[in-house]
C-alpha cells in the first residue's frame, strides 16, 4: 500500500497512521515526527524547521522535499508507505507524484480523515497538557488550521480529480476510526 493521510491537525493521523502500520506491513513516514526528532538532535535540518514550526507555518518546500525524497528511497519503503503530513501544499503534492515516477510506483490511495475545527482545537489542547508539544498552543493552533484550510485541503480536490480520495469521519473512538480507515482503504 502507498497512501498519504490527509486531515487537520488533531484529526488523529498520527494515531491511526501508527495503527494501519501494524495493519499493513509499511512504515508511516510523518514529516512532522522527523521534523521534532531532528530539533530534539539539534541537527541543521532541525534547526531550519523550527522557527516554522513553532509559529505553526509550513517549513519551507525545499526542505521538506528534500527530506522526504531521501526517506521513500529507504529500503522500507520500497514495498509501501503511508505518509502522515505530507503533501500539505499543492507544490508538494507536485513534488510527491515525480519522487514516485523516479522510483517507478505510484500512490494507491489518499485518505482524508475529516473533523471540523472545533472538536480539533479541544483535542489539540487537550494533547498540549499531555504531550507539551510547543506548536500547541492557542493561537499557533489557530494559525495551523488556517495553513491547513488554505494550503492542504485544496488537496482533496486535486486526489479526488485522480479518483484516489478516500474521505473517513475522524469522530468516534479510536478502534472505531480503525476500523473505518481499514474498510476504506480496502474498497
Ligand atoms: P505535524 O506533526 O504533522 O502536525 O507537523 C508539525 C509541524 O511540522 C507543522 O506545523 C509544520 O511546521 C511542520 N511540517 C510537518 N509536515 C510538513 C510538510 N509536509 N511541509 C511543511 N511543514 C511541515
Amino acid at each position: 500500500m502507498r497512501a498519504v493521510l490527509l486531515g487537520p491537525p488533531g484529526a488523529g493521523k498520527g494515531t491511526q497512521a501508527a495503527r494501519l502500520t501494524e495493519r499493513f506491513g509499511v512504515p508511516a513516514i510523518s514529516t512532522g515526527d522527523i521534523f521534532r526528532a531532528n530539533v530534539k538532535g539539534g541537527t541543521e535540518l532541525g534547526r531550519k524547521a523550527q522557527e516554522y514550526m513553532n509559529a505553526g507555518q509550513l517549513v519551507p518546500d525545499e526542505v521538506t522535499n528534500a527530506m522526504v525524497r531521501a526517506r521513500l528511497a529507504e529500503d522500507d519503503a520500497a514495498a509501501g508507505f503511508l505518509l502522515d503530513g505530507y503533501p500539505r501544499n499543492p507544490e508538494q503534492a507536485v513534488e510527491l507524484d515525480s519522487m514516485l515516477a523516479d522510483l517507478g510506483v505510484e500512490l494507491d490511495v489518499a485518505i482524508e480523515i475529516t473533523a471540523d475545527f472545533d472538536v480539533v482545537t479541544e483535542r489539540l489542547l487537550k494533547r498540549a497538557e499531555i504531550e507539551g508539544r510547543a506548536d500547541d498552543t492557542e493561537p499557533v493552533i489557530r494559525k495551523r488550521l488556517e495553513v491547513y484550510a488554505t494550503s492542504t485541503a485544496p488537496l482533496t480536490a486535486f486526489y479526488a480529480g485522480r479518483g484516489l480520495l478516500v474521505q473517513v469521519d475522524g469522530l468516534g473512538e479510536i478502534d472505531e476510526v480503525t476500523e473505518r480507515l481499514v474498510a476504506a482503504v480496502a474498497r
